[in-house]
């Protein structure tokens, strides 16, 4: 074939998979906005990705990251390629990692700004750019890698308090070795963390810290089951103890009125009670906001 001819066919191509990226970015985005992954059993967009959709751990996070920023993305300049997965998702991870060093959060205008400088840059330009307008991130990461069955690679960045801590640890533990000192430091802090053995149930007022350890040690996941497909969301992040029936329509502290839910199941069965705007209240304004993002 005439080198010229297959490469105008290739260009369609590659306008084809963008297309389709973009869709499956909306998606998301509608999944998230929407909430349907907390009805679907899952504890998270990302779990719903990597769990039913099969995408691995790091193309859900630049998925998910890109998805946030897509309302201020004309559709024209993604699938055209100006602007794509990668380089999105660069502007998202800057985005948040500055609006965490300063507490403050980007405005819509701010963000678009940004995404408009990147048009028609590669991924290498782009991190310069970026690198440019943000000096004070700092640009190393956290990775935890799998070695083998054994052994895990751990890289990370150490405050000098943390580096401090780390030091006089290895000094009273007599070793110079990081991961021994880590595996005690976590041995010890999971003790204090965890109690043992049963509590007394109580119709007390509020839920006492021992009960609530308990339901969610016995647990240990979370127990939202989609009635639907019976996917269980078993998530252990963020795990409360949620009251099957709510204290304020009588329900009791007894152990057979109480669950073990993640915060996004707990808020969902909150919501199934006192509707979606009584329970808005109580989430973050970031968990808040996504309910109102225009996508077009
Ligand atoms: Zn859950």
């Amino acid at each position: 074939m005439d080198a010229h001819k297959f490469d105008a066919e290739f260009a369609q191509d590659v306008r084809r998979s963008n297309e389709a990226t973009h869709k499956v970015l909306v998606g998301i985005a509608a999944c998230e906005r929407e909430r349907h992954f907390v009805v679907l059993g899952f504890g998270s967009v990302y779990d719903w990705l990597i769990k039913r959709h099969k995408f691995s751990e790091s193309a859900a996070h630049r998925r998910v990251q890109a998805s946030r920023l897509l309302a201020l993305v004309p559709e024209e300049k993604f699938t055209s390629g100006e602007v794509n997965l990668s380089t999105l998702t660069q502007v998202a991870t800057t985005v948040r990692k500055e609006e965490k060093r300063t507490g403050k959060r980007f405005t819509a205008e701010a963000k678009k700004e940004l995404v408009a400088k990147i048009e028609r840059k590669t991924s290498a330009q782009t991190e310069q750019l970026l690198a440019a307008e943000f000096p004070e991130i700092s640009t190393a990461k956290d990775s935890l890698r799998t070695l083998n069955t054994e052994e895990s690679r751990l890289t990370t960045d150490l405050p000098a308090q943390t580096r401090a801590k780390l030091e006089r640890l290895k000094e009273l533990l007599g070793t110079t070795n990081s991961a021994e000192v880590l595996d005690e430091a976590f041995a010890a802090l999971l003790a204090n963390l965890e109690t043992k053995g049963m509590p007394r149930e109580t119709t007390a007022k509020l839920l006492p810290r021992k009960l609530r350890r308990y339901v969610i040690q016995k647990a240990q996941t979370c127990e939202y089951v989609d009635p639907v497909t019976g996917q269980r969301c078993n998530s252990t992040h963020n795990l409360q103890v949620d009251h099957i029936i709510p204290k304020a329509k009588g329900g009791t502290n007894q152990l057979n009125n109480l669950r073990c839910l993640c915060r996004q199941h707990n808020l969902h069965a909150a919501e199934l009670v006192f509707g979606r705007e009584h329970m808005n209240k109580f989430r973050t304004v970031r968990e808040r906001s996504r309910d109102y993002v225009a996508y077009h």
